[in-house]
């Protein structure tokens, strides 16, 4: 069985772009610059917005941080946005979720220069992606895209389920999955919570992509010998025996699923520290695309 290291696989990453920009940097070339907008003070997107700042850092891009006022209006973050789409020194943004109720999260989302969205949430970039365009793709599928074929994970001709159909994860990475392409030209089944017979389909399949976000759900009985797992589940399952009152768990029975795989992601550790580098690599290709 092979443990797919996301933290290391990211760290790789990071080098190769702070390789990229010190290269830029040699060349007299702007490097990349990533903004991040965040609204409100909330704990969570502090921090994530946090690491992705101090990682612009690490690898020599420049980032600006907005924060802007809980309370400020859905007319006001757009002209931040119109201000952000015209800004020539930025080559991407991202906008942290969840935004404040008052604010139309889909309307923020459509207002973003599709050129200057790292996220790769816009619609345009949906559909760049489906029809196997030049496209931001979503730093958690892109991530794992990076992982599969970094770890040369066997994915053409083979059956791939992908339980969740999310926007964000179940259902890009289907898409990706299912293309021409390293890590693509996979039989992609998607389930989601109408699906009947779930183990049926999980005994049957060589690559299982777990994104619903159920602590532990996918157990070894429901699947078979060899197969390889990817876990993006995050949920915070309380345990007063760790110092900070709870542990994370994955979507995926680790140690019994582990014991039947041939490769399995980590969780903590594998899937999430992916999302930091792709976002890099998208401002990076962002810069690049910028200049051709
Ligand atoms: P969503 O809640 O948006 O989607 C969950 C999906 O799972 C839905 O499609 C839902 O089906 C499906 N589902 C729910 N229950 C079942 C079930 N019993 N059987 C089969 N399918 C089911 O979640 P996200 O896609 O945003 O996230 C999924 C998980 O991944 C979460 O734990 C999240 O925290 C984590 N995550 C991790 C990231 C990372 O960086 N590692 C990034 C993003 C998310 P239906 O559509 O029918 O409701």
């Amino acid at each position: 069985m092979i443990r797919l290291d996301g933290k290391e696989t990211s760290n790789t990453i990071k080098e190769e772009i702070k390789d990229q920009v010190t290269e830029m940097k040699a060349k007299g070339e702007r490097v990349p610059h990533l903004a991040a907008v965040l609204v409100g003070t909330d704990g969570a997107s502090l921090t994530y917005v946090g690491s992705k700042v101090r990682s612009c850092e690490y690898v020599g891009f420049e980032s600006t941080l907005i924060q802007l006022e809980e309370t400020i209006t859905e007319e006001a973050l757009l002209a931040q946005i119109d201000t952000l789409n015209k800004d020539e020194r930025l080559d991407g943004y991202i906008v942290q979720l969840p935004l404040p109720k008052h604010i139309n999260e889909e309307k923020i989302l459509l207002a973003i220069d599709p050129k200057k969205d790292v996220d790769g949430f816009h619609p345009a970039n949906f559909g760049r992606m489906a029809l196997d365009l030049d496209a931001f793709i979503p730093a958690t599928p892109f991530g794992i895209m990076q992982l599969l074929e970094r770890y040369k994970v066997p994915t053409s001709g083979k059956h791939c389920v992908v339980v969740g159909r999310s926007h964000i994860v179940g259902r890009p990475i289907s898409i990706l999955m299912s293309q021409k392409g390293p890590a693509g030209d996979a039989t992609v089944t998607v389930a989601h919570s109408r699906t009947k017979n779930l183990a049926e389909l999980t005994k049957q399949a060589d690559i299982i992509v777990m994104a619903l976000g159920i602590p532990e759900y996918l157990t070894a009985d429901m699947v078979k010998e060899g197969a390889a797992i990817i876990d993006v589940g995050i949920t915070r399952v309380t345990d007063e025996s760790h110092p900070k009152g709870y542990v994370i768990k994955g979507d995926v029975a680790f140690d019994e699923v582990a014991a039947k795989a041939s490769y399995i992601t980590p969780v903590p550790g594998g899937v999430g520290p992916m999302t930091i580098a792709m976002l890099l690599k998208n401002t990076l290709l962002a810069r690049q695309w910028n200049l051709a």
